[in-house]
C-alpha cells in the first residue's frame, strides 16, 4: 500500500485525493487541512449566496468520504507550536502532495493602505464566510460609499455581498453576526474600479450580469470608460465581448431611482488613500489612457472618490511553508509536472496542486486537470517510494507529536451543530465562526 497524505482540503486536495483511488487501488490517502472543517475555499472564499457553486460540496464530500481516504483536521503542517514539520510529515507518508492554495492577498503598495477603513477582499470574504481565524472589524459601520479596488470576480462577489439585503441573505449559512452586520448597513454606493480598460477587465460574463439583476440596486456604467484599446479593435476573445455588451447595454440605461448604486469604474489607476478623522476617507485615483498594447499609461489628471471603506481585490498570492522551497516573484512552490523541485532537481515523494502550483487562476474545474498532472507525476515515481519504511498508520505519531486530529466523525458534529444553531435562530444552516465553539462541537462526536 503507497500512503500519501495529501495537505489542504480544498478542491485541488480533494481532486488529488480522488484521482490517486480512483488510478490505483493500492494508494491509501489522508487529507489533512489545518482547519477541523474541509472544502478550503468552496466552504470560505464562495460566496455564501452562490449556492450552486457551494453545492460542489456534495461531491467533495464523496471523495473524503472514500474507503480508502481519510480526513484529518486540525492538523497544521508548518514549523511553531503545534505545527508539524515538513520534514516529519515527509517521513510519515511514501508521498506527500501540498495543495495549501493562495491563503494571502496581493498589496498596492500606496499610501494609506493600513488605514482603519482599509481591507483586503480577503478578510471581507472570510468574515462573512465565518473563518475562524477572522475578525468582526466593524466593516460596515458608518459606511454610506465603498470602494472595491480590481475588477475580477472576487471584486464582483464582494461588490454583490456589499448590497444584497438581509431577506436575500437570510437563507444562506451565513454567520449571525454578519447577516445582522450587512441588515444594518447604510451604504449606498459601491464604486468597483479597474485600472484598465472594460476589455481587461477580469469578470466573467455570468459573475458581472449577475450585477444586474440584484433588486434594489443598479449598475451604472458611464458610456466614456467603455473606450477601447486601440490593440483590441480586432475581434474580442467570446469572453470580454460578452462583458462588453453587458456594458454597454448598462451603460444607456436611465437612472431607475432605487436607493443603492453599483458604479463600474475603468482607467481608474489608485495611487493613494486618503485619511478623513483617522480612518478612509476617499481613494485617489489616476485616470489612465490605453497605451496601445493592452496597458494603460497615466495622464496626470486626478479623481478623488469618497469612501469610508475600501476592500484592496487584486488577486491572492501563495505563502511559503517553512521548509519548502518558495519562488516569491510568483508566489508558487517551483515544480515540474507537480513535483517539487529542490536546489534545481525535482524532489521525489513531494508534489504540489493547485493555487500553489500554478497561482491563483482559473476557476474550481481548473483544478481537476492541474491535480491530474500532479497525480501521473506521483504514480511514475510510486515504484522508488514505495520501497521506503513509514509508519503503518500516522495518527499514532501525530498524537506523539502532541497533535490530535480531527476525524471526519467530528466534521460531522459540526455540521450536526450548525443545523442546530440554524434550527435555534430560525434560518438553515448557520455556520459557527469561531475556533472554540468549532472545536467543542468536533470534540462532542
Ligand atoms: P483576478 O481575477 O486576478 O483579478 C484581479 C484584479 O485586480 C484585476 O482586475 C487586476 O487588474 C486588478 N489589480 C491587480 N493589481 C492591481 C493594482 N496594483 N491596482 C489596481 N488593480 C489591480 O483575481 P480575483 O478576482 O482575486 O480572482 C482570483 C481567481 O478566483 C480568478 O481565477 C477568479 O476567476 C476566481 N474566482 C472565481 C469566482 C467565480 O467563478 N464565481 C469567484 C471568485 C473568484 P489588471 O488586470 O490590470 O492586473
Amino acid at each position: 500500500m503507497l500512503r500519501v497524505a495529501v495537505v489542504g482540503s480544498g478542491p485541488s486536495g480533494c481532486y488529488t485525493a480522488q484521482n490517486l483511488v480512483q488510478r490505483d487501488a493500492e494508494v491509501r490517502v489522508d487529507v489533512l487541512d489545518r482547519l477541523p472543517c474541509p472544502y478550503g475555499l468552496v466552504r470560505y472564499g464562495v460566496a455564501p449566496d452562490h449556492e450552486k457553486i457551494k453545492s460542489l460540496q456534495g461531491s467533495l464530500r464523496t471523495v473524503l468520504e472514500h474507503e480508502r481516504v481519510r480526513f484529518l483536521g486540525g492538523v497544521r503542517v508548518g514549523d511553531g507550536a503545534g505545527g508539524l514539520p515538513v520534514q516529519r510529515l515527509r517521513g510519515l507518508y511514501h508521498a506527500v502532495v501540498y495543495c495549501v492554495g493562495a491563503a494571502t492577498d496581493r498589496r498596492l503598495g500606496i499610501p494609506g493602505e493600513e488605514l482603519p477603513g482599509s481591507w483586503s477582499a480577503t478578510e471581507f470574504v472570510s468574515w462573512y464566510s465565518a473563518h475562524p481565524d477572522a475578525a468582526d472589524a466593524g466593516f460596515l459601520r458608518g459606511v454610506r460609499s465603498a470602494v472595491v479596488i480590481g475588477v475580477g470576480n472576487v471584486a464582483v462577489d464582494v461588490s454583490r455581498m456589499l448590497v444584497r439585503s438581509a431577506a436575500e441573505l437570510r437563507p444562506t449559512d451565513m454567520p449571525q453576526g454578519a447577516l445582522d452586520a450587512l441588515a444594518a448597513s447604510e451604504l449606498a454606493e459601491v464604486h468597483m474600479v479597474g485600472r484598465r480598460g472594460p476589455a481587461q477587465a477580469r469578470f466573467t460574463t455570468k459573475e458581472l450580469r449577475e450585477l444586474g439583476a440584484l433588486p434594489g440596486t443598479e449598475v451604472v456604467v458611464d458610456p466614456a470608460e467603455l473606450t477601447l484599446d486601440p490593440a483590441d479593435s480586432g475581434a474580442l476573445p467570446p469572453g470580454q465581448r460578452r462583458n462588453l455588451e453587458v456594458l454597454r447595454d448598462w451603460a444607456v440605461r436611465p437612472p431607475s431611482g432605487v436607493s443603492r448604486r453599483i458604479r463600474l469604474r475603468f482607467f481608474l489607476r489608485p495611487v493613494e488613500l486618503l485619511a478623513d478623522d483617522g480612518r478612509v476617507g476617499a481613494v485617489r485615483f489616476e485616470r489612465t489612457a490605453p497605451d496601445g498594447q493592452g496597458g494603460v499609461t497615466g495622464t496626470g489628471r486626478y479623481e478623488d472618490v469618497p469612501a469610508q471603506l475600501v476592500l484592496r481585490s487584486v488577486g491572492y498570492r501563495g505563502v511559503p511553508l517553512d521548509g519548502l522551497p518558495f519562488d516569491a516573484a510568483s508566489g508558487t512552490v517551483p515544480h515540474v509536472a507537480g513535483r517539487v523541485v529542490r536546489g534545481g532537481t525535482a524532489s521525489p515523494g513531494e508534489y504540489v496542486a493547485g493555487w500553489i502550483k500554478r497561482g491563483p487562476t482559473g476557476v474550481i474545474g481548473s483544478n481537476r486537470s492541474c491535480a491530474k498532472e500532479t497525480v501521473t507525476s506521483l504514480l511514475a515515481d510510486a515504484p522508488v517510494l514505495a520501497r521506503a519504511e513509514v509508519p503503518e498508520d500516522a495518527v499514532a505519531a501525530l498524537r506523539a507529536a502532541g497533535i490530535e486530529p480531527v476525524p471526519w466523525g467530528g466534521w460531522l458534529a459540526i455540521e450536526r451543530a450548525e443545523a442546530e444553531l440554524g434550527a435555534r435562530l430560525g434560518r438553515s444552516v448557520v455556520k459557527l465562526s469561531d475556533w472554540d465553539t468549532l472545536l467543542e462541537a468536533a470534540r462532542s462526536a
